[in-house]
């Protein structure tokens, strides 16, 4: 591999006066702009030859670790079952070329995908009705709560200010509680990873808006006790919310609606087929139980990301009803079969049947040094991508695998070897692991100095130029 090629910049390939065009004759005429709204001096952009180009692009694109090309096992937000077909029907120029504004009986077949898919989606979790308005996780947890916020404020209720969620939540449950202007008050877990009931009972009051909850909780835990809890924050007067981010271990078993819940929402660009990462468009559809759909706010000009919902759509009726159902027990199967296969290894936290993901808290064996870290990064050198790392927050050395319902026994045979692997190394020669990856272009950057501190421009070589 020639790391010289992917260090370089497109700028540090640039030669003044070289091209890789040419324009087209201009039949038009010629139109001077007025000088004031020319540049005083040329952009700086980088010169380079067609094959320069297509190189750097090219070889760039081979670096990006994706689902299509590797084991994925990222838990919580993994990528999921994210089929090609789907991706050439949100292509079709008859979809893609739509635009919102167009007269209404153009767009007919359009709103047949809006009206069958909030159908589909209210049958699959069990609520009565949807708004596909939300374009992202986050974004429905916020129009949950200014639901749920405008159901209270209807009937004169005033007090409740607080939304309680559990310790163990997605980081987004918390921020959209504030965002929409409420209270955040934390749960805890119990030792065995679920909501703890005597904690929840101090909690609830006249003052508690609603309950925000993940089920599976973010350990891939179940949380059994729904029916209690959906009773008693009802009987204080406030709502159940469920993040349906990650339903995948719930389809076609159990639904929201049937345990009680008041408002979900779910993460179309995680269950239901399009690839997401990167910040991509999103979709976060949220569902309410009946009478509450008179509440639903408008949060986004039109009905949210259509082509995401689109391949929703198709990702349904591919699979049918009969297939649909069989995606929560697989993801399960999955999940518990690497978690059995490797705790002898890695340290467990908490035993038992998990669902579409779990939680390591690091290898067995403390005594090598080997941290959590070092165990990803060395997964790279096997060919996998990484698991969610450091999180959730109850242990220190967290590693959360989620599989997904789609891959093959090989395939996650191969990966349970690869661990097994680098828990051996750890304990024969650590160094190999604390200094991976040994065969990535690069190898560990400072992560949080990337994050913080993000070189978006090519300031550098633009100054020299000036
Ligand atoms: C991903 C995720 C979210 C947030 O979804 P975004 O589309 O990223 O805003 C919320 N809750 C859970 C459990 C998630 O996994």
């Amino acid at each position: 591999m020639n790391n010289k090629l992917y260090s370089n910049l497109i700028f540090e390939l640039s030669h003044t006066g070289r091209r890789g065009y040419s324009l087209p004759k201009n039949h038009f005429g010629h139109y001077e702009l007025p000088k004031e709204q020319c540049r005083t001096k040329d952009a700086v952009l980088p010169e380079c030859d067609e094959l320069t180009v297509v190189r750097h692009y090219t070889n760039h694109s081979e670096n990006n670790f994706g689902v299509d090309n590797g084991f994925y096992p990222l838990g919580s937000c993994t990528m999921k079952y994210n089929p090609c077909i789907n991706e050439e029907i949100a292509n079709h120029p008859a979809f893609c070329n739509l635009h919102p504004l167009q007269p209404q009986d153009t767009v007919e077949g359009a709103y047949e995908v809006y009206e069958n898919l909030q159908h589909a989606l209210s049958e699959i979790t069990g609520m009565n009705s949807f708004t596909l308005n939300p374009c992202a996780g986050a974004h429905g947890e916020l129009t949950g709560l200014m639901i749920i916020r405008s159901y209270h404020q209807s009937r004169n209720d005033d007090k409740r200010t607080k939304v309680i969620v559990p310790d163990s939540a997605h980081g987004t449950n918390p921020a959209s509680a504030a965002v929409c202007g409420l209270d955040v008050v934390e749960v805890k877990s119990t030792p065995e990873g679920i909501i703890d009931m005597d904690d929840l009972r101090e909690l609830l009051d006249d003052t508690v808006a609603a309950m925000m909850m993940t089920n599976p909780n973010t350990l891939g835990l179940f949380e059994k006790d729904i029916p209690q809890i959906a009773e008693l924050v009802h009987a204080c007067g406030a709502l159940l919310y469920y993040d349906g981010a990650n339903l995948n271990p719930m389809l076609g078993e159990c639904r929201p609606g049937d345990m009680g819940f008041d408002v979900t929402h779910l993460n179309l660009h995680k269950t239901f087929s399009t690839p997401h990462g990167g910040g991509g468009p999103g979709s976060g559809p949220v569902g309410v139980r009946k009478g509450l759909e008179r509440f639903f706010p408008i949060v986004n000009p039109y009905h949210g990301n259509f082509s995401v919902e689109l391949r929703a759509y198709a990702y349904i009726l591919t699979l049918g009803k009969e297939n649909l159902k069989k995606v929560g027990s697989l993801a399960t199967l999955n999940a518990n079969y690497i978690k059995e296969s490797l705790k002898d290894v890695f340290e467990l936290p908490i035993e038992g049947l998990c669902k579409h993901e779990f939680v390591f808290n690091g290898l067995k064996d403390k005594s090598t040094g080997v941290t959590t870290m070092d165990v990803a990064k060395r997964l790279l050198d096997y060919g996998y991508h990484a698991p969610t790392i450091y999180f959730p927050l109850l242990f220190h050395e967290s590693m959360m695998i989620e599989p997904t319902e789609n891959e093959s026994k090989n395939t996650i045979d191969g990966f349970i070897e690869a661990l097994r692997k680098i828990a051996q190394e750890a304990s024969e020669m650590p160094e190999i692991v604390k200094k991976a990856p040994h065969t990535t272009p690069i190898s560990r950057v400072d992560d949080v100095l990337a994050a913080k501190h993000p070189i978006l421009t090519y300031k550098q070589l633009i100054n020299d130029k000036d």
